[in-house]
C-alpha cells in the first residue's frame, strides 16, 4: 500500500461488474426470472458497459438513467498479503430519484417482487419499497451497506440481512446458532413478516409467524466468497416469483449461494437456472 505522497508500482489490475443491483438482477434473470433494473450509470465508459452486461443477462434496463459523471465504482487495493483498502464513490448510484424509482414501479403491471439494497439513496430504496407495497408485490430489502433503514422496515415483507449486518443493525451478536436465531426473531418483532440471516457456510435463519427455523447449506468446495448473498437474494427473489413457498424458495437461495461460491468473481460466479436444478436434485 503506498504511504501519503509515495508511488509504488502495482502488478495486476482487473475490472469486475457490480454491484449489489446489478448482481442481484443477473442472478435473478439468469434463474428465469422476468427482470427490470431500475437505477443509474454515469455518462463514461463505464456505465456503457454495464448497461452492455445487464442486457446480455437478459435484464430490463429501461429504468437505467444515464446520469452526467461517473459510474458507481468501488477502488479496492489489495496488497501482497491479501489485505485490501477500498474506496467506494457513489457516483450515478448517488443520483438515482426516489421520485422516478416510485413513479416507475407504479406504472409496472404484473409484477412479483421488487427488491432492493443500500447501494442507491436511502430515500429512493425507501420509494422503491413503497411503491412496490402499493402494487401488492413482495418486497425484499438487502440491508446492506448498514445504514439507518428503521423507516423502510414498514415496507418490507422480506428482510435479508447476513449475519454481520444482522449483528450492526440489531446490536445483537449473531456468531452462534442461539444468537442468530435470537436476532432473526428481534427483526420479526418489529414486524417484518420473513427475516432471513445469511450466515456463509453455515447455512441461514429464517424467521416468520410459522417460527424460527435453520435453511440447511449445500456443500460445495468454497473457492471465493464474493456474490453468495447476492445470488442468495436473487435465487429468492426469481423462485418466489415463479410461484414457490417460502421454504422451497429458500432452498432455490441456498443452491445459488452455494453455487456461487464455487467459481471466482461475481457476475461470474452467479449460476444458471440449470445449475441450480441439478443440484437441488
Ligand atoms: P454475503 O455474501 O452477503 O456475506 P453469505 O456469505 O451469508 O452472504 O452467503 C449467502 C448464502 O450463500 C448463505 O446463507 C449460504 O446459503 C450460501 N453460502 C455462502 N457460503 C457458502 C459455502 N461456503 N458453502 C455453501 N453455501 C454457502
Amino acid at each position: 500500500m503506498p504511504e501519503q505522497g509515495e508511488t509504488v508500482l502495482g502488478e495486476s489490475l482487473e475490472r469486475h461488474a457490480g454491484g449489489k443491483g446489478l448482481n442481484q438482477a443477473i442472478a435473478a434473470s439468469r434463474l428465469g426470472a422476468d427482470v427490470r433494473l431500475l437505477g443509474a450509470v454515469g455518462d463514461d465508459e463505464s456505465g456503457a458497459w454495464l448497461r452492455e452486461l445487464i442486457c446480455a443477462d437478459n435484464v430490463n434496463d429501461e429504468g437505467v438513467a444515464t446520469v452526467t459523471g461517473p459510474s458507481g465504482t468501488a477502488l479496492i487495493e489489495v496488497d501482497a498479503r491479501g489485505l485490501n483498502r477500498i474506496i467506494v464513490v457513489p457516483g450515478a448510484n448517488g443520483h438515482v430519484s426516489p421520485d422516478v424509482v416510485g413513479s416507475s414501479i407504479r406504472a409496472m403491471h404484473g409484477v412479483a417482487v421488487v427488491m432492493t439494497n443500500g447501494e442507491v439513496p436511502l430515500a429512493a430504496s425507501r420509494a422503491a419499497l413503497a411503491a412496490g407495497r402499493a402494487i401488492g408485490a413482495l418486497t425484499i430489502l438487502n440491508p446492506a451497506p448498514v445504514l439507518d433503514y428503521r423507516e423502510h422496515l414498514v415496507d418490507v415483507d422480506i428482510f435479508v440481512p447476513n449475519e454481520h449486518e444482522a449483528a450492526a443493525l440489531s446490536g445483537l451478536p449473531t456468531e452462534t446458532d442461539t444468537e442468530a436465531r435470537a436476532a432473526a426473531q428481534y427483526f420479526y418483532s418489529l414486524g417484518i413478516a420473513n427475516v432471513v440471516i445469511t450466515r456463509g457456510a453455515k447455512g441461514a435463519i429464517w424467521a416468520s409467524a410459522s417460527g424460527v427455523v435453520d435453511v440447511k447449506t449445500f456443500e460445495v468446495s468454497a473457492i471465493d466468497t464474493v456474490a453468495a448473498g447476492d445470488a442468495f437474494c436473487g435465487g429468492l427473489a426469481a423462485a418466489l416469483s415463479n410461484g414457490y413457498e417460502f421454504a422451497d424458495a429458500l432452498k432455490w437461495a441456498s443452491a445459488a449461494g452455494a453455487l456461487a461460491v464455487t467459481i471466482k468473481g461475481a457476475s461470474p460466479s452467479l449460476p444458471m437456472r440449470n445449475a441450480v436444478q441439478n443440484l437441488l436434485k
